[in-house]
């Protein structure tokens, strides 16, 4: 029989079966994502068109990331973003992986011991995860002399004060992001509970901070936080020499006010980050650069067999276009709350 000769000889029955189905099984209840019921359309759709554009091809995962799954999708978020071992990977000759899947922390070795950036969610974390891993490396962590947080949220100062305590590192951040971090309920969140370092160093923009024949310079870029701090460093592939730049707060802001500022600072960033030739990109959380994914290809050799290069080194041109897809998420989550995002 056919279909349409179908419906019309059976109308009734078809309605009434419906009516029952409707009425047996509850509706379907999966998570949506987020929805912004102020949201500036025009202006959503032109910074997206942006983001997209500067994004290009080699670029579009992480504009997918921070200007889509990021802000819409918790689901993903978690399952991605999960608490998780990692094997620890040499990237540079002198800058190594040493963190989980969620947070990063790196171990930048110098002539004159190690300077650690940020220190993972908790003590346990910084004895059972990072310090192994810098065993693993052959990295000694009794040549910690200092820990660098990039900004005050716990999730990458946490362990700091079993660094701290254990092999006598100084922990340094920003005056701000200090004032976070020793605040009552410590920044917020799951880390409440936390016990906070001792205050060794308070670090201000320009600073620089040099430990034997290694420099790292110090930028204070406001927005994630509001004393996130950015490095700028040398690291060598196979003793070649590159510049690596860390923004301390590639996550954005979390309301109107700390997206603006992370907008004026991400254009600073570019400015400072261009004129240094910085072109090698460094972030805070795997996630935000698919350094997990990169790290297993160094440690597989791959891309000796391919001829590729270290997949870390962006390039001057590419590095600028990553905080430029940043900058312009920044201003989607504007025309999100309803502004111009302009
Ligand atoms: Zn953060």
């Amino acid at each position: 029989m056919a279909w349409h000769r179908m419906r019309y000889v059976l109308p009734g029955a078809v309605c009434l079966g419906m009516a029952g189905l409707a009425a047996a099984q509850a509706p379907i209840a999966y998570p949506s994502q987020a929805s912004f019921p102020h949201e500036n359309r025009e202006a959503v759709a032109r910074h997206l068109a942006e983001g997209r554009k500067i994004a290009g091809a080699d670029l579009e995962a992480d504009f997918n990331w921070r200007c889509l799954i990021s802000p819409l999708d918790k689901k993903i978020v978690a399952g991605v973003q999960h608490d998780g071992l990692v094997p620890a990977t040499k990237v540079f000759d002198n800058l190594y992986s040493i963190g989980q899947n969620a947070v990063s922390a790196w171990a930048l070795d110098t002539s004159d011991g190690i300077i650690v950036i940020d220190a993972l969610n908790n003590g346990d974390e910084a004895r059972d995860i990072l310090v192994p891993n810098m065993r693993a490396l052959g990295l000694d962590p009794a040549r910690i002399k200092y820990v660098l947080l990039t900004h005050g949220h716990g999730d990458h100062w946490g362990g700091a004060k079993y660094l701290q305590d254990t092999f006598g590192a100084k922990v340094a951040t920003s005056e701000t992001d200090w004032g976070m971090i020793e605040s009552p309920n410590h920044g917020g969140g799951p880390f409440a509970h936390l016990v906070p370092p001792r205050r060794d160093m308070v670090l201000k923009d320009g600073d620089t901070v040099t430990l034997g024949k290694t420099s790292v310079k110090i930028y204070v870029t406001p927005g994630h936080t509001p004393g996130a701090l950015s490095m700028i460093f040398p690291v060598f592939d196979h003793g070649k020499p590159h510049l690596a730049g860390l923004m301390g707060g590639t996550g954005g802001g979390q309301d109107s006010a700390s997206a603006h500022k992370q907008i004026t600072s991400l254009a600073r960033w570019q400015q400072i980050t261009r004129a240094a030739g910085v072109d090698v990109l460094i972030t805070n959380h795997p996630v935000h650069m698919a350094a997990t994914e990169k790290e297993a290809l160094i440690r597989y050799g791959a891309l000796n067999k391919s001829g590729a290069p270290n997949p870390f080194i962006y390039g001057v041109d590419k590095y600028q276009r990553y905080m430029g897809v940043m900058s312009a998420c920044s201003r989607v989550q504007l025309a999100r709350l309803g502004e111009t995002g302009d």
